[in-house]
């Protein structure tokens, strides 16, 4: 495996690969890799002739107040996973090399961005969005896999990817769990046995809501509302939202038709975690 520091290296690797007519994958992460992201991994080498993962902790999708600083972070670990999995080269700049001095432009999608963990994390999306085309630009990959555990980022992406003609096709992969059906995040590792052990009720809060949809319910307030009050049940936890809405549009839904999205974000403790379902109705 290639361990890559800078665009301009990175860029070299990629015009030898396309010279030998490569299809390459492309994983972004922030690092500190678990299941989730080595499935996406593992979905990239299977669709794709060669794989790079990119670690990089994007200062731009952080807000001031955000965890930034203390995010988990462990190269060496993350190095020897990606090595076992087969990937044929880790991309990790540093910020400097990614955002030099002077640095000015940033992408944004529009009303998207706006909704569901937009509205407590403003200029997240806009960070995200900015950095994912940065990443395109420089490896130019075929495909780029992406986690549904971020639901509004791949709708978000899939719009960037679209609107701006990149030919990059954007692969929604599965949300992956763990054995109680908290949803796999480095952020888990900020959590106390305790609040660990509240930590799935978001989980269990979106499955009731699932089994009462399958069993007809369709007034969306209804379900928004249940879940509402599993999580608020929980004394660790503290609702950031919980929103019924369209796939497509992220804009809220009254029924419960088609493509829905029931999303939520929700403090344990201090640590902020989302998880989500995807209804077909
Ligand atoms: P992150 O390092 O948190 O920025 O995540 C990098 C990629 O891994 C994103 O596309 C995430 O959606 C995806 N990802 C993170 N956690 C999971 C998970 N539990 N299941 C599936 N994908 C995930």
């Amino acid at each position: 495996m290639i361990r890559v520091t800078t665009v301009a290296g990175m860029k070299d690797l990629v015009r030898r690969w396309r010279g030998e007519g490569k299809r390459i994958g492309l994983v972004p992460t922030m690092g500190y890799l678990h299941e989730g992201h080595l499935s996406l991994v593992r979905r990239s080498k299977s669709r794709s002739d060669v794989t790079v993962v990119s670690i990089f902790v994007n200062p731009a999708q952080f807000g001031p107040r955000e965890d930034l600083q203390k995010y988990p972070r462990d190269l060496e670990r993350d190095a020897a996973l990606l090595e076992k999995e087969g990937v044929d080269a880790v991309f990790c700049p540093t910020v400097g090399e990614m955002y030099p001095a002077g640095y000015k432009t940033y992408v944004q999608v529009t009303e998207l961005e706006g909704r569901l963990c937009g509205k407590s994390r403003p200029g997240h999306f806009r960070g995200v969005a900015t950095v994912v085309l940065k990443l395109f630009n420089i490896v130019e990959p075929a495909l780029a896999f992406f986690g549904w555990k971020d639901a509004q980022q791949v709708i978000v992406l899939k719009r960037m990817a679209a609107d701006l003609d990149l030919g990059v096709e954007i692969a929604a992969c599965p949300l992956v769990r763990e054995p109680d059906g908290l949803a796999m995040s480095s952020r888990n590792a900020y959590l106390s046995p305790e609040e660990r052990k509240a930590a799935p009720v978001l989980f269990r809060s979106l499955a009731a809501a699932e089994k009462l949809v399958a069993a007809g319910e369709r007034d969306a307030a209804k379900v928004v509302a249940g879940i509402r009050s599993a999580i608020e049940a929980e004394p660790l936890a503290r609702v950031d939202y919980v929103e019924a809405v369209s796939l497509e549009t992220l804009e809220p839904v009254a029924e419960l038709a088609g493509e829905v999205l029931v999303a939520l974000a929700v403090f344990v403790g201090t640590t902020r975690l989302i998880d989500n379902v995807r209804l077909r109705v």
